[in-house]
C-alpha cells in the first residue's frame, strides 16, 4: 500500500507531476574530463600525467554509465564541456547513441563569473557551436561550469535562446528565473546533491578531503530522494563520471536505481522534458511557480558602500 503524502504543506507550492509520480528524479552527469585542467594549467598540464589520467578517466566511465542507464531504459542529461565533445568525440557518439540529452557546459570549463560579459559571451557561443557541431543539436540546457552562474548569465541564456538553466539553488522544485531579456525555467540543485564533496581527493586540484565510503555518500542522496518522494520534490542529482563512474561508486548508485524503481510513482526524465513539462504547467496555468528577477544585485549593497561606511564611522 502506497504511504499518503504527510507533509504535503512543507514545499509550499509542489508540481503536479505526470501519472501521478511524487517526484521527479534527473541524474544528471557533467562530463568535464580535462578541460578545466587544462584550462587553469595552461603551461604545466601536459606535465601532470597521472591526474591527466584520473580526469581522462571519463573515457572509461561514460561508456560504463551510458550501459547502465540502458538496462534500466532510462534517459538522463549529460553536460558536456565544448572543448571535451572535440576532443572526445566518441564519447559525444556514446551519450547520444544511448538517446540521452547533451546540455550546455562552457568551452574549457571556464568559470563565468570570473570574466568580463564580452568573454562569458565568447566561450558560451564557441561552446554552443562545439555542440552544435558534434551532436546536430542545438541546446537547449545550460550549467555553468563550477555553479559560477555570472550576474550576466541569464540574461545571456536567454538571449541564446536557453530554455532552462540548471546551476542555481533556489528551491527544492523548479522555478523561473527572470532577467531584461526573458526568462527561463531554473532546475534547481544543491551542493548536497553533487558527487563532488563526497569522493574527490585530488591534491592538484587543492582537494584532499578524506572520501566517504559509497554506503555513506548515497545516505545523502538517499535521503534527499525521500523527501523529495514525500513532500513532491525535484530530485536533480550531479555526477562526474571520472569520479563516481568508479567501480564500487556505480554499484552502489545502482542499487539506489533499484531502490527508487521499487519505491515506485518516481518521474524519471531528462532536464529538458523536465523543463518543458514545466513550462506547458506554467502556460496553461495549472502551476505556479516561483521567480526570481537576476541579478539579484548589481553590486555593492548600499549599507557597505565606502562612503556609507565612512559616514557611519563619522557619525558614531
Ligand atoms: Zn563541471
Amino acid at each position: 500500500m502506497q504511504q499518503e503524502r504527510t507533509n504535503s504543506n512543507v514545499i509550499e507550492n509542489p508540481v503536479p507531476w505526470p501519472n501521478g509520480a511524487r517526484c521527479a528524479v534527473a541524474f544528471t552527469f557533467d562530463v568535464d574530463s580535462d578541460s578545466e585542467f587544462q584550462h587553469m594549467n595552461r603551461d604545466t598540464a601536459a606535465n601532470n600525467v597521472s591526474t591527466l589520467s584520473w580526469l581522462r578517466y571519463d573515457r572509461v566511465a561514460v561508456p560504463r554509465i551510458v550501459k547502465l542507464y540502458e538496462r534500466y531504459n532510462l534517459k538522463q542529461t549529460f553536460f558536456v564541456p565544448g572543448w571535451t565533445a572535440e576532443k572526445y568525440p566518441e564519447l559525444v557518439e556514446c551519450i547520444v547513441g544511448g538517446g540521452h540529452e547533451i546540455a550546455h557546459h562552457g568551452y574549457l570549463h571556464e568559470r563565468p563569473n570570473a570574466m568580463t560579459p564580452d568573454e562569458e559571451e565568447y566561450w558560451f557561443r564557441r561552446a554552443t557551436d562545439a555542440l552544435v557541431k558534434t551532436t546536430g543539436v542545438r541546446p537547449r540546457g545550460y550549467r555553468s561550469p563550477f555553479y559560477g552562474f555570472s550576474k550576466h548569465t541569464a540574461d545571456l541564456l536567454a538571449q541564446e535562446g536557453f530554455t532552462y538553466d540548471s546551476s542555481l539553488m533556489g528551491d527544492d522544485v523548479p522555478y523561473l528565473i527572470r532577467s531584461k531579456s526573458g526568462e527561463l525555467i531554473e532546475l534547481p540543485v544543491d551542493w548536497s546533491m553533487d558527487d563532488w564533496p563526497q569522493y574527490v581527493i585530488n591534491p592538484d586540484l587543492d582537494f584532499t578531503m578524506q572520501p566517504q565510503s559509497p554506503d555513506r555518500a548515497m545516505e545523502v542522496f538517499q535521503a534527499q530522494f525521500d523527501a523529495a518522494w514525500n513532500y513532491g520534490g525535484l530530485w536533480v542529482t550531479v555526477w562526474h563520471p571520472f569520479v563516481s563512474g568508479r567501480l564500487a561508486r556505480l554499484a552502489r548508485v545502482e542499487k539506489l536505481i533499484e531502490y527508487m524503481m521499487q519505491k515506485g510513482q518516481v518521474w524519471f526524465a531528462t532536464l529538458d522534458e523536465i523543463s518543458a513539462y514545466t513550462r506547458k504547467l506554467i502556460d496553461d496555468g495549472s502551476w505556479t511557480p516561483n521567480s526570481e528577477q537576476l541579478p539579484q544585485y548589481t553590486g555593492v549593497i548600499p549599507e557597505l558602500r565606502s562612503d556609507a561606511l565612512t559616514e557611519g564611522r563619522q557619525s558614531q
